[in-house]
């Protein structure tokens, strides 16, 4: 296996994934659906090509919510385990969003930057030196 590929799934181990090449974006997340979802005040998230993604096994069950572009986001969970796993954004159709805790060795990816922070918890403060950005960044 070469040493650009990221795997990663569920905690039940019913969802597996697999990616290739280099995350476009690593973020720590602070919008209250990755809040509510992950049940802490953020969340990991770094995007791929969606032609850089393959589900290896099993199926997820879905929850869409409409996001602060007024289009739906899908999110991606185990229906077993309860995992959110990965989202697709209507506004970027070429990117799967995934969560880096999910991987099989998450500190693959390095995050560089806070994203969402208008909705952080104010009890939620990581003196790590990274940009933090109101919504997305640009
Ligand atoms: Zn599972
Ligand atoms: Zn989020």
């Amino acid at each position: 296996m070469g040493n650009d590929v990221l795997q990663g799934g569920c905690s039940c181990g019913a969802v597996r994934y697999r990616c290739t090449g280099q995350p476009a974006l690593v973020a720590h997340c602070h919008c209250r659906d990755c809040q509510r979802s992950s049940g802490a005040p953020m969340a990991t998230v770094f995007a791929v090509p969606k032609a850089a993604f393959e589900l290896l096994q099993g199926e997820t069950a879905s929850y869409a919510y409409t996001g602060d572009s007024g289009q739906p986001v899908l999110r991606h969970f185990c229906p077993t385990c309860g995992v959110p796993l990965f989202t697709d954004v209507t506004v970027m159709p070429d990117l799967k969003f995934i969560r880096a805790v999910s991987l099989d060795e998450p500190a693959r990816v390095a995050p560089t930057m806070h994203i969402y922070c208008a909705s952080a918890q104010p009890w939620g403060d990581w003196p790590d030196g990274l940009p933090h950005f109101p919504g997305l960044p640009g």
